[in-house]
Parts: C-alpha cells; sequence; structure tokens
C-alpha cells in the first residue's frame, strides 16, 4: 500500500480531509490535477495586483473557519459589511449600523430602508435568529422568492438591495435557492466581517496544505479507480497508486466521471478585474446596482467593489483593483469588455477608458445549485472504500467545503479501524 488515504483533489475539502486523517495517525496521499493547491480557491499574481479566480470573500464567522484556521495568519483585510446601492445617478451606503457608526444615520433613514421592510426582514430571519446550528435541515423550507413573499417582504429594500446582493452571493437569479440555506449565510454575514487575506484568497487553502507530512501531488489527475480486495487503486498518467480507502473530493463538475453519480447542478459566473488609475469612489463596500425600474441591475454587472479600497494588499502602492462580477444564468453574464466598461463608468460615474483588463475569469461551475429543501447528505460511500465529499455534499461555500473534509476523515475511520 502506498497510503492508508488516498484523497483525490486538493481543494479545501480534500485539504481538510487530509489534515484530519493525518492528525488521527494515518498516512495520506493527495492527489491534485492541477498545478496548485485549493481548487476554485485560487489567486493570479497580474503585474503585481492579486486577482482571485473569481471575487470571494473569507467570513471567519464560519464555524469551520474558527476551528481549523489559523484566521490571524491570514491577516484579513475586512470588507464593510454592507452595500453601496447605485440608483441612476444616487448611491447610497447602507451599513451594519453598529460596525458602521458613521452610516448608521443614513442607513436607517435611507429610503430604501422603510420600516415596514426592515420589519418584514426580520420577521423572515427570525427561525435564523433562534436556531444555533450551522444545517438547517429540520425545519421547514421553501423557495426564496416565496419565502420572502410569505414574511411580506416585498418592498424596496427587497427589490432594490437583497434580491440583487443574493443572486450575486448565490450566482442564481431565480429566486429559487432554499432560504433555510439563505437564512443560514445572512447570519454569518451579520456575524462575521468577511475579508481578504493579505496574500490572496489562496493562502487559505496554501495555509492548509502546509501542515501535510506529505506534499500534495500536483499535476496528477486520477483517471478512473477501482476497489480492490483489500483497498483501493486509482489510475493516473504516472501509474497505479493504491490505499486502503480513497476520498474522492472533487468539485461537481468532475464527479460523474470518476464516481459515475449524476453532475450535480452547478451556478457559474464571471469576474473581471480592473486596474483603476483614479480611486473610483464606493468605499470598502459591494456595489449593486438598482437602476432598473423594478429591481435589479440595468447592466449584466451584479456586483461590483474598489477591492483595493477593502484590501490594499490587492493592488501595488497607490494603484486602484476593481472587481466586477457577470452571472452566467442570464443572457448577458458573458458580455463583453465594451459592454462592462461601459456598465462600470455608469455605476461609477467616471470614464473607465483608461482602466486596463488586468484578467477575466469564467467560472462555470463556481457553487452547487442550493435549491429546497436544505439538505446536507453528507459524504457518500461508493461500495465500501471509495468515499465522495465536497462542498455539493455539504453546502457551497468554505463552510461547506471544510465541513465535507472533515466529516470525511471521520467516515473513513470506521474502515481504517477494521
Ligand atoms: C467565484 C467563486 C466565488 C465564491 N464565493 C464564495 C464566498 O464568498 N464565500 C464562500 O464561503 N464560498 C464561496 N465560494 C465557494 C467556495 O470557494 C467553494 O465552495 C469551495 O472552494 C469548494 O471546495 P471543494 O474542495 O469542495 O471543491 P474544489 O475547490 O472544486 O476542489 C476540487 C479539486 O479537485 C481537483 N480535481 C478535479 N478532478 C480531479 C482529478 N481527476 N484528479 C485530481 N484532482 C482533481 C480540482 O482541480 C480541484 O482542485 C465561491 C466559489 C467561487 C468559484
Amino acid at each position: 500500500m502506498d497510503a492508508d488515504v488516498i484523497v483525490i483533489g486538493a481543494g479545501l475539502a480534500g485539504l481538510q480531509c487530509a489534515r484530519r486523517a493525518q492528525r488521527s495517525g494515518h498516512s495520506v496521499l493527495i492527489l491534485e490535477a492541477e498545478d496548485a493547491v485549493g481548487g476554485r480557491v485560487r489567486t493570479d499574481r497580474v503585474d503585481g495586483f492579486l486577482c482571485d479566480r473569481g471575487f470571494q470573500l473569507l467570513n471567519p464567522a464560519y464555524p469551520a473557519v474558527r476551528q481549523w484556521i489559523d484566521v490571524p495568519a491570514l491577516e484579513l483585510q475586512k470588507f464593510g459589511v454592507g452595500v453601496v446601492v447605485r440608483k441612476g445617478q444616487t448611491a447610497t451606503t447602507l451599513a451594519h449600523p453598529i460596525r458602521h457608526p458613521r452610516h448608521a444615520l443614513a442607513t436607517l433613514r435611507s429610503q430604501l430602508t422603510p420600516v415596514s421592510d426592515v420589519v418584514a426582514f426580520a420577521r423572515w430571519m427570525v427561525p435564523a435568529l433562534l436556531r444555533h446550528s450551522t444545517a438547517s435541515t429540520s425545519a421547514r423550507d421553501e423557495m426564496l422568492a416565496a419565502s420572502f413573499d410569505a414574511a411580506g417582504f416585498t418592498g424596496r429594500l427587497r427589490r432594490d438591495v437583497i434580491d440583487t446582493f443574493l443572486a450575486g452571493v448565490l450566482a442564481d437569479t431565480s429566486g429559487e435557492s432554499s432560504a433555510n440555506y439563505v437564512r443560514q449565510l445572512m447570519r454569518f454575514f451579520a456575524a462575521g466581517a468577511p475579508g481578504l487575506p493579505r496574500a490572496g484568497m489562496q493562502a487559505l487553502p496554501e495555509q492548509m496544505a502546509a501542515s501535510l507530512v506529505k506534499p500534495v501531488r500536483l499535476g496528477t489527475a486520477a483517471r478512473d479507480l477501482r476497489e480492490t480486495a483489500d483497498g483501493v487503486k486509482v489510475m493516473t498518467d504516472n501509474g497505479t497508486i493504491r490505499a486502503r480507502v480513497a476520498v474522492v473530493a472533487v468539485g461537481a463538475q468532475n464527479v460523474a466521471e470518476l464516481t459515475g453519480l449524476p453532475t450535480p447542478v452547478t451556478r457559474g459566473l464571471t469576474t473581471w478585474w480592473f486596474r483603476a488609475p483614479a480611486r473610483p469612489r464606493s468605499g470598502p463596500f459591494l456595489m449593486v446596482d438598482a437602476t432598473r425600474p423594478g429591481g435589479g441591475p440595468a447592466g449584466p454587472i451584479w456586483h461590483t467593489a474598489v477591492v483595493s479600497e477593502a484590501a490594499p494588499s490587492y493592488a501595488p502602492g497607490g494603484e486602484n483593483l476593481v472587481e466586477a462580477t457577470t452571472l452566467l444564468d442570464r443572457p448577458d453574464g458573458l458580455a463583453g469588455e465594451a459592454d462592462v466598461r461601459r456598465d462600470l463608468a455608469r455605476l461609477y460615474l467616471t470614464s473607465t477608458d483608461d482602466w486596463e483588463v488586468l484578467v477575466h475569469h469564467v467560472v462555470p461551475h463556481a457553487l452547487p445549485a442550493q435549491p429546497p429543501p436544505l439538505e446536507a447528505p453528507g459524504p457518500k460511500w461508493m461500495g465500501r472504500r471509495i468515499l465522495v465529499a465536497g462542498d455539493h455534499r455539504a453546502s457551497g461555500s468554505i463552510q461547506g467545503a471544510l465541513h465535507s473534509g472533515e466529516q470525511a476523515a471521520r467516515t473513513v475511520e470506521s474502515v481504517l479501524a477494521s
């Protein structure tokens, strides 16, 4: 045997699984098809800028992050807890009144936050505030849009702010995601101050990989795997590897080819990264667009941020880095550079002619779909020695991936002990 456990995929789930199995005293080998660890959490360095492969934030309030990640070592640079809402010529900052007291009065007095909407939203959130578990699987669940309607949350705050913000977070504009899942997310948003590591999001998986005894075998794709009489064998382009048990921790789009399980439905997005010579004004907040009559953005961009305002390390001295995210479930999800540039000019009320595209990431399988009822089925056995894990077996988030990896390591214990 080459190892007790072979882990396929060095995303967050695979890395957490490997770390936990190693801590339990097992020998672990981890294979990764790409040239670095991280999976969907990778960072490109472009001309001194840090451009994550798809804009995302690390929320230190996630229980899995609190428990298993050395957050202080990542030197998180915090985003504002709130949003800037663009409506025509007006930009309004709505922010957490306690974390951002400077914006409290404007937030509470804004036409976007009528008391009736705030009360209805609070009513909708109550079930999540009363629950402490991270998996609200036992509660009755329904589609997000229907649950907002049922709570009477139908006014401007929803139409102009929350629907657009959530569509960007979920990469899903249908309103058909699980309401319970979104309640969980909102609870974590309120509890934490999401941010970006000083060295880019990839610092997270790199921190995890650094504690492995055996380095991850990069550039090594598992082509096939089979159960044998006493374990598993994994075929790679460089030969066969044998172990007592295998954990398949690949993303949703690669599950079928290795396991024969159906491919989970996923949601996609694209992120454009721009260098802006002059600093656009929006502060350290995400900006959403409420310009279209009836709500939603008037162009292809669902959210944008001057990332370097919140995370100065993402841009070299004094320069400005702007992200803009489009959603692939929209007809304009693959809008070209000219359209995105025009939309940014409208959103920041400035010319973008001299902005330079650093890189454009198209991420067709960014997140597994999260329909109701919210289920966290957990890792799945394929036979007796092959276990399937990953965010698609928990929830489409850093929390879900870490939790799934940890669960997988615990689950294979029973086989390793026999
Ligand atoms: C653009 C974007 C924005 C996001 N925003 C957020 C956010 O703000 N907050 C949040 O909590 N979460 C966010 N997420 C979700 C979060 O990043 C993912 O849930 C998490 O990273 C998934 O980890 P994973 O280990 O399950 O899968 P993956 O990261 O997909 O890892 C799977 C790994 O398996 C490897 N692999 C595949 N096939 C093989 C093979 N045959 N052999 C060997 N290796 C293989 C892949 O190369 C990959 O490295 C976002 C994701 C994206 C893409």
